[in-house]
């Protein structure tokens, strides 16, 4: 990958006279980051969500040893020791919210608390928000059980040990934006977690630039179909978003934009930068919002609208996932925390944190990023602005051809216009925002301008 940026690099500036410095690399202080990630750490986490015996969202809330209430109560005090080495910078609190009954799989009224942990970002011109969790309630064979044991090693109690693992590193350091790591409710239930931090983004005008969910990351063995795979991690993102307006579909038919809503370039992203950052790991780009008919937390975020992902093992294990605790013709089931390879929830967790961390530390996008058709050509001529009060190193213009998932030459400028010898009739072009130390924005889309 590495070696393909660097030649796809030359390449670029053999091919335009115009380009000058190269400068993706690697940052030292995002590789730091990675190194402290500790699968150790992780696995004590997890052991220790194991160990509330059930974390059911309709649980006990009293015990101080069992049941959703003392797991999410020591969920905040684990945090807490994670501001606290972070001078305070850190702030812990509960999403306290009371969920009516859906007479589905919440038959009382029911209070609920979400673990929020905020990391501010340091430039106050940049709203920016990035929003990275795991779901820490879990459930067995039936869904309304309250009381049997649902140990939820894998799901999701790797999720959440990944959340909060990254959370305790990146606390240490500062970011241009924003960064809120959560330990979700209710998945099981419906859902409910995710969509009422969702809601409330939304209604409070927050600017959620990119939610990741992290559902599922700790199993590396295929039960039917015997594979074992510690290195390939799957990214869902949704193609056309629920909310498409007339005009962005009318737009999406004439200019062939179907896989470049934001979902699609985050995922791209997590898989550029991931990759980069951290070996021996393959991120599969799934184009479809979740699994066959299924669902998560970016789910909820998705349906207001915000750029949402799902990060997932690449072979789940169906004798652990959602299963009481037994064993029948001599096959164990239930989600024990003997089953979780812990080293691989540790890639998960640093791929996690190289794509958030290098987003936040990233100028913003630049600005009326447009593609100029006044006129027929075989040329492409693309132009744009910097991100106010910003003035990056430089810019990529990134392009694909149109069939492929992946953006596959980046072109770098110093200049807010670019003229490129491609036809914009057979490639897909995106321009991005790069600073002196490598750190790229998300991709801009150009709109058709005169
Ligand atoms: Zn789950």
């Amino acid at each position: 990958m590495k070696r393909f940026f660097l030649v796809s690099f030359l390449l670029s500036l053999f091919l335009n006279g115009f380009s000058q410095t190269a400068i993706i690399k690697q940052d030292p202080v995002i590789n730091q980051m990675i190194t402290e990630v500790s699968a150790q750490n992780i696995e004590s986490i997890v052991r220790k969500l194991v160990s509330f015996g059930t974390r059911h969202t309709l649980s006990d809330t009293t015990s101080k040893k069992t049941g959703i209430g003392a797991a999410r109560n020591w969920i905040k005090l684990e945090m807490e020791k994670y501001a606290k080495e972070s001078g305070g910078r850190l702030n812990v609190e509960f999403d306290t919210f009371t969920l009516p009954a859906d007479g589905r799989r919440v038959l009382v009224p029911t209070s609920m608390k979400n673990v929020l942990a905020i990391l501010p970002g340091t430039d106050p011109a940049d709203d920016r928000i990035y929003i990275v969790s795991g779901h820490y309630d879990s459930r067995a064979s039936d869904v309304m059980d309250a009381k049997i044991a649902a140990p939820g090693a894998n799901d999701d109690a790797s999720g959440t040990a990944a959340t909060m693992e990254i959370a305790r590193v990146m606390s240490k350091q500062k970011f241009n934006c924003t960064l809120i790591f959560v330990a979700m409710v209710g998945e099981e239930q419906g859902l409910y977690g995710a969509s009422n931090l969702a809601k409330k983004a939304k209604e409070l005008k927050w600017n959620v630039a990119g939610m990741i969910t992290n559902d599922i990351v700790g199993n590396t063995y295929g039960m039917e179909t015997g594979l074992k795979d510690n290195r390939s991690v799957r990214v869902f993102s949704e193609g056309v978003p629920g909310g498409e307006t007339p005009q962005q579909s009318s737009s999406r038919a004439n200019t062939g934009s179907e896989n470049d809503y934001d979902a699609r370039q985050f995922a791209r992203y997590f898989k550029e930068v991931g990759e980069r950052y951290v070996e021996q790991a393959d991120v599969k780009l799934i184009y479809r919002r979740d699994r066959y008919l299924r669902g998560g937390d970016h789910t909820a975020f998705s349906r207001e609208g915000f750029s949402a992902i799902r990060v997932t093992e690449m072979n789940e294990n169906f004798e652990r996932q959602h299963q009481d605790l037994r064993t029948e013709n001599g096959v164990d089931y239930g989600d024990t925390p003997d089953f979780v390879d812990y080293a691989y929830t540790q890639k998960v967790a640093r791929l996690n944190l190289a794509t958030l961390a290098n987003l936040a530390l990233a100028p913003r996008q630049p600005e009326n990023v447009g593609v100029i058709t006044s006129g027929l050509t075989n040329k492409t001529s693309l132009k744009w602005e910097a991100p106010k009060g910003e003035k990056p190193q430089g810019y990529y213009v990134v392009m694909r051809e149109t069939s492929s998932p992946v953006w596959e030459r980046k072109f770098f400028f110093t200049d807010t216009k670019a003229e490129l010898s491609y036809s914009k009739d057979n490639f897909i072009f995106g321009v991005q925002s790069v600073d002196a130390d490598g750190h790229e924005s998300m991709v801009v889309i150009p709109k058709a301008v005169r």
